[in-house]
């Protein structure tokens, strides 16, 4: 049955360049938006200005432009990403999230003055300890607006629960696997988790394809989603898929992590083994070599439980 109303995107960070990893992930989520005739959104998360780099982006139109992965809404470029869709363009957006959370819970956001060091001193597992929570941001007093602070939300301790499609009910403790976020920064720029979750709630996104390794990031979002005044995120499906290991043993060594979707590209002309392969990991035929016969002989069903990086890609 098809779902129509499927709203979802392909968020990835112009922080590196793509490894086949974030193939998987853009893969699947074209192929579940596409299976359901719904809506697909290209968003760059590009707020973290110290790492983003114009080849970045490069690198991601053309990795999309390769695979043949076309989207209803986004950027078509660099320049018109640049120009037109760069997150820094949107700030105003960030913070009315923030002062919406400021007036509907002002208890929960605190000012925090340490430093990275401070929290790694007083901490046993590098998590913030909540050394400043008494902090209240307050408007009438500077000293918790000013430079140098950074905001953070105090995290429950009871766990987050919802839903995955994959995995069934998944319960995350923030307070042991987070603790109290950022949500804006000393340099006064909203955090990831604000941007996130302000674009997926502008765009009503409602089917969220990511990794096993943002699981956290999924149960910060609800938490302040479900704080925030009504919005469609509390309502959104999650689908955490595995991540690429490179065998059974191990994470990915370093052969395999400098395995660019750049240096794959230069190497060979077409996406067919890479088609191939991802249909290897749902069970289906090894002859498809096409993103349309993935999209006819898909069956969700069989999304894999764990991803190992092909070998083959390696002798290129
Ligand atoms: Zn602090």
């Amino acid at each position: 049955m098809k779902d129509r109303s499927i709203r979802s995107r392909i968020a990835p960070t112009p922080s590196g360049f793509l490894h086949l990893g974030n193939v998987f992930s853009f893969v699947l989520t074209w192929l579940i938006v596409r299976k359901n005739e719904g809506y697909l959104l290209l968003r760059i998360d590009d707020l973290d200005s110290q790492r983003r780099r114009v080849e970045y982006l490069d690198d991601i139109f053309s990795t999309l432009e390769w695979l043949g992965l076309e989207y209803d809404e986004g950027a078509s470029d660099t320049e018109d990403f640049l120009k037109n869709f760069s997150q820094e363009l949107h700030l105003q957006e960030y913070e009315k999230l923030i002062n919406d959370l400021l007036e509907v819970q002002p208890s929960l956001v605190f000012a925090c003055h340490c430093s990275r060091s401070d929290v790694q001193r007083n901490s046993i597992n590098g998590l913030y300890t909540g050394t400043c929570r008494n902090n209240k941001i307050r408007k009438a007093d500077p000293s918790t607006w000013e430079k140098e602070v950074a905001w953070r939300v105090e995290v429950p301790s009871s766990p987050i629960v919802f839903q995955d499609e994959l995995k069934g009910e998944i319960n995350v403790y923030l307070r042991e696997t987070m603790g109290d976020f950022v949500i804006r920064r000393k340099d006064r720029i909203p955090a990831y988790q604000i941007a996130s979750l302000a674009n997926d709630i502008k765009h009503r996104i409602n089917y969220i394809v990511r990794g096993e390794d943002l699981i956290d990031s999924t149960a910060a979002q609800l938490f302040l989603a479900q704080v925030l005044p009504k919005n469609s995120f509390v309502e959104a499906k999650f689908l955490h898929h595995p991540l690429l290991y490179e065998n059974q043993f191990q994470k990915m060594s370093k052969s395999y992590h400098s395995l660019s979707i750049k240096k794959i590209r230069e190497r060979i002309s077409t996406p067919k083994p890479i088609f191939r392969w991802i249909a290897q990991q749902f069970d289906m035929n090894t002859k498809v070599v096409s993103l349309q016969e993935l999209l006819e002989e898909l069956d969700l069903a069989k999304i894999p439980p764990a991803l190992y990086h092909p070998d083959f890609l390696l002798r290129y």
